[in-house]
């Protein structure tokens, strides 16, 4: 199995990776850009060197990266949508510059304007996205599975495949199933046989083809709870008996399994939830 988590690319987007190998990660996710600005500082020439050099000393690969949490591509506000829409596009040119194969996006709000308005102005925009971006980027956009709070979109598997089919050249289209999301959203996830069922249900509706990436993290909230509150491996209603299920399937092999779980700057957390992760694996 590929594990990883999400590190912080303060500092530099080099430094991520050598965060990296520090916390023990096979590969990492990280944002591309302040996750909590619009503007973007722009990618310079030693940077990028310095990164694709961290890259090839430690092994530490970029699975993936996470767009910044102010994008809502199925706001109903037009200012706010077509924001969005810009600063979503600057991060998919940002991605292929850092050769990210993959960026995730939560789906959006529709902030009161209606389940179907917003699942519907998600499609567009993604439309609008992949018909003007340049023709040789070849990141793929990635939809996160959601907790479901609020007015989140992406919480039930057939809402992400509702938008995949609107979309109308969705070759670069794919998913990202948060464990911690899903759950929370009512797919369970502990009993071999509901892991089975949910693993299922995701095949059917979506297709497993499009899984790309997992978020791995435990879930402080109860089953079904709609609130997106990540735990520690091992610590929360997911348990251990959930990842071992995760950790054991062997249509997951290649699918980079990634942490987004807190840490301090040592990055003990990290290492410890790796190690726990990896030690679930039955030989
Ligand atoms: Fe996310
Ligand atoms: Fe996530
Ligand atoms: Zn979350």
């Amino acid at each position: 199995m590929i594990f990883g988590a999400h590190e912080s690319i303060a500092g530099g987007v080099s430094n991520a990776i050598e965060r990296g190998k520090k916390a023990t990660c096979d590969t990492i996710q990280i944002f591309n850009k302040s996750n909590n600005q619009w503007r973007a500082k722009k990618l310079e020439e030693k940077e990028l060197d310095k990164y694709f050099q961290a890259i090839e000393e430690t092994g530490v690969t970029v699975a993936t990266s996470h767009t910044s949490y102010l994008i809502n591509i199925a706001s109903p506000n037009e200012e706010l949508n077509q924001k969005s829409y810009y600063a979503l596009k600057e991060e998919m040119e940002r991605c292929e510059l850092l050769k990210i194969p993959n960026l995730v996006i939560h789906p959006g709000s529709h902030t009161g304007s209606g389940e179907e308005t917003g699942l519907n102005k998600i499609a567009d925009s993604i439309n609008k996205l992949f018909a003007e971006l340049d023709s040789h980027n070849q990141v793929n956009l990635l939809l996160e599975t959601t907790a479901g709070q609020g007015t989140n979109l992406g919480y039930t598997f057939e809402q992400l495949s509702y938008i995949i089919d609107k979309v109308e050249h969705n070759e670069k289209l794919g998913v990202c199933l948060d464990t911690c999301h899903i759950f929370a959203a009512g797919y369970p996830l502990v009993e071999p046989k509901d892991y089975k069922k949910t693993m299922e249900k995701f095949d059917e509706v979506i297709g497993l083809d499009r899984l790309k990436i997992i978020h791995i993290n435990d879930s402080k909230k109860e089953f079904g709870s709609k609130k997106d509150r990540h735990e520690h491996i091992g610590k929360g209603f997911i348990g251990l008996d959930g990842f071992r299920n995760i950790v054991n399937d062997r249509r997951l092999k290649k699918i980079p399994m990634i942490l987004e779980t807190p840490k301090g700057e040592d990055l003990a957390e990290d290492i410890e939830n790796l190690r726990v992760l990896r030690s679930l694996i039955k030989k």
